[in-house]
């Protein structure tokens, strides 16, 4: 029986080392600093895994930045596309588990964090925001399907929600999810059953679970529709998240970088800046002479850099307070605003 399978996260990980700081400030200090930060507008805005604890969703390494779970071992990119018997049985463990963890992930909803940082871009002080996590719920919280607002998202490692083959064809993920059910009866019975009687198996932030003691030889994948329209069959499927060994494409590389240089200035949130693809982004604004402000609960890989400013803080409420007092004028005239602003709540991992 094989471990717990990860997606994501491309390049090695670091623990920080853990550096004594300066104390943390208090709610209010830490708004002050947040509010005078954002004001003059055109600000960058990085997020990771610390963002959606509060929707319930486990952040890879704890405040102490080491791994939650000691049995880690990730899935590789490689081993997923293979296209032989072995990528085959790979693809079928995936798929099995990520069918049973899916619809937690999808039941997953913006937190405060979240709330706030939609709300400040509807009001153009968060110039642009790119995540590392791809649960999807920044999208969730800007509560409108105005592209041009979606557009300035970049999820640097991709997202759950949608799945491709390898011509590219892309997905979506609940429609991809409707066909595993379809095909895997026995499986969607087994899903049914964890939701109805609670008792479901460690759901992980990339939303597949751990199974001890199934064996996956009868999980059936289904093929791409598109390709199938064009007379082929393709059966090598992956989310469209970027798996350990797997590079992110230079496009979305290009326009993480150009986004930092567009900016003025780059606020950092919830996270450790372990994998390396999101700390040169903020070695890249340091370098371009940018203010980097950055609020996470526990140390850092970036801990130390010259010029960097950090906070130890929970973002929740400290974004909450400062997009109330940047956005107060809008807000009382905008209902709509306001309901983005109040529409994240807080959830426990157990409640997931
Ligand atoms: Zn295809």
């Amino acid at each position: 029986m094989s471990r717990l399978m990860r997606i994501s996260i491309p390049t090695i990980r670091v623990v920080p080392q853990i550096t004594p700081g300066p104390p943390p400030p208090t709610v209010a200090e830490a708004v002050e600093r947040v509010v005078a930060f954002l004001a003059p507008g055109n600000v960058a805005v990085l997020t990771g895994a610390g963002v959606s604890t509060d929707s319930g969703i486990r952040a890879y390494r704890g405040v102490e930045g080491r791994y939650l779970n000691p049995n880690f071992k990730p899935m590789f990119y490689n081993d997923l596309i293979e296209d032989s018997p072995r990528g085959h049985s790979f693809r079928q463990r995936y798929w099995a588990r990520s069918f049973i963890g899916y619809p937690r992930i999808l039941a997953t909803r913006p937190n405060p964090t979240h709330a706030a940082l939609a709300t400040l871009m509807r009001t153009s002080h968060v110039s642009q925001l790119i995540t590392q996590n791809v649960d999807g719920l920044h999208h969730d919280a800007l509560r409108t399907k105005d592209p041009e607002l979606h557009s300035r998202i970049l999820e640097l490692h991709g997202t759950l929600h949608k799945v491709h083959c390898r011509a590219h064809h892309t997905v979506l993920r609940d429609e991809y999810q409707m066909q595993l059910a379809l095909l895997n009866p026995y499986w969607a019975e087994l899903e049914e059953s964890f939701r109805r009687t609670g008792n479901k198996p460690r759901t992980n932030p990339d939303g597949d679970v751990e199974l001890e003691g199934v064996s996956f030889d009868d999980f059936e994948v289904p093929a791409c529709p598109e390709c199938q329209r064009e007379g082929k069959v393709e059966m090598v499927m992956k989310p469209e998240v970027v798996f350990f060994g797997e590079t992110i494409s230079q496009q979305v590389k290009d326009r993480s970088y150009e986004v930092i240089e567009q900016a003025d200035r780059l606020l950092i949130i919830g996270t450790t800046l372990a994998t390396y693809s999101a700390f040169r982004l903020a070695k890249h604004a340091l370098e371009l002479s940018r203010p980097v402000l950055l609020l996470n609960l526990g140390p850092t890989r970036a801990d130390g850099l010259p010029q960097l400013e950090k906070m130890v803080v929970s973002s929740g409420p400290v974004l909450q307070e400062a997009a109330r007092q940047l956005a107060s004028s809008r807000l009382s005239e905008d209902a709509n605003l306001r309901e983005v602003l109040e529409g994240g709540i807080v959830t426990s991992i157990e409640d997931v």
